[in-house]
């Protein structure tokens, strides 16, 4: 990992909490003096966002998505971002995934920028060190729940490893729908299969390279609410048993409510608010 990734940037070192302060934000001090001052008792981020920003342009319509957005996330927390629909938090976890590029600002992992990084570079670590799930799941509909599963094995060991290893990688994909009750389910394709049962298969192949981060977009979007309740008693347990880091947007208050750490993404910015302010907030977010 070291080899691959050398640590030279500046996450683990900072500070700084996230907030908007963009502006009157005040020079960064050397990475030196910063390492000194780290506070050994505050957990180290790893993942995060500097400044980014983000703009949609179709025909002759500019759409501002993100303004300078300061976020992160330290290991072992679970965070979650609300928004009203067409706040950005897609387009947010789209960018610390490297799914796309912001247009100004950074986005660190592991204390190294990786917006930059060549294809090759973002797709590994997409593959190996990000878990994601989606509100329709994504499942490929051809492939059995175990298949979905294994399939990002597959991907990155290419034929010839992945079929020495096999037997391994079976039992460790039939151990991880085990895990997240879906052990009648493996030969099923996902048309047999609920929404919820999809929702589990999608964890189980989110966590089959064993990631660092899970990154879930609306997870429970598509779910009544005992299912998504479901979906995040499993989320919450692979936070706190395995210390998983988490990364979930949600525009479900009830569902944010259930993180360590809640931003809110409004108006291209994001806040800090906290599961009271979720509560008692009068904003309806839709
Ligand atoms: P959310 O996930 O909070 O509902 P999104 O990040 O999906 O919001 O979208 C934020 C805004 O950006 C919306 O107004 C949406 O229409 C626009 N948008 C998102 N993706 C694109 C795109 N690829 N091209 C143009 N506009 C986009
Ligand atoms: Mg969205």
């Amino acid at each position: 990992m070291s080899d691959f990734f050398p640590r030279s940037s500046t996450l683990h070192e900072s500070e700084e909490p996230a907030t908007n302060a963009v502006a009157e934000r005040p020079a960064r001090a050397p990475l030196a003096a910063r390492a000194s001052r780290r506070d050994p008792s505050r957990p180290e981020p790893i993942l995060g966002a500097r400044r980014l920003a983000k703009t949609y342009r179709k025909n002759k319509h500019v759409v501002p998505v993100l303004r300078g957005v300061d976020f992160e996330v330290a290991t072992g927390q679970f965070a979650a971002i609300v928004g009203q629909s067409g706040s950005g938090k897609s387009t947010l976890l789209h960018l610390l995934a490297t799914l796309d590029a912001p247009d100004e600002g950074r986005v660190e992992f592991d204390g190294r920028r990786i917006d930059n990084l060549p294809a090759a570079e973002r797709d590994w670590i997409r593959n190996q060190q990000f878990g994601m799930i989606f509100q329709f799941y994504h499942l490929l509909p051809e492939l059995t729940a175990i298949e979905n599963v294994l399939a990002p094995l597959m991907i990155s060991e290419g034929v010839f490893r992945y079929w020495r290893n096999r037997r391994q990688h079976t039992a460790r994909a039939a151990e991880l729908m085990d895990q997240v009750g879906l052990s009648h389910r493996l030969r099923h394709k996902p048309r047999e299969m609920s929404g919820g049962e999809m929702q589990r298969a999608a964890i189980a192949r989110a966590l089959i390279t064993q990631p660092r981060v899970l990154l879930a977009d609306e997870p429970t979007g598509n779910l009544d609410s005992q299912t998504g309740e479901e979906i995040m008693s499993i989320l919450r347990d692979l936070n706190k048993s395995q210390e998983l880091t988490i990364v979930m947007v949600t525009h479900d208050n009830a569902i944010a409510q259930q993180a360590d750490v809640i931003v809110r993404l409004k108006e291209g910015r994001v806040e800090r608010c906290d599961a009271e302010d979720l509560r008692t907030s009068s904003t309806h977010v839709a």
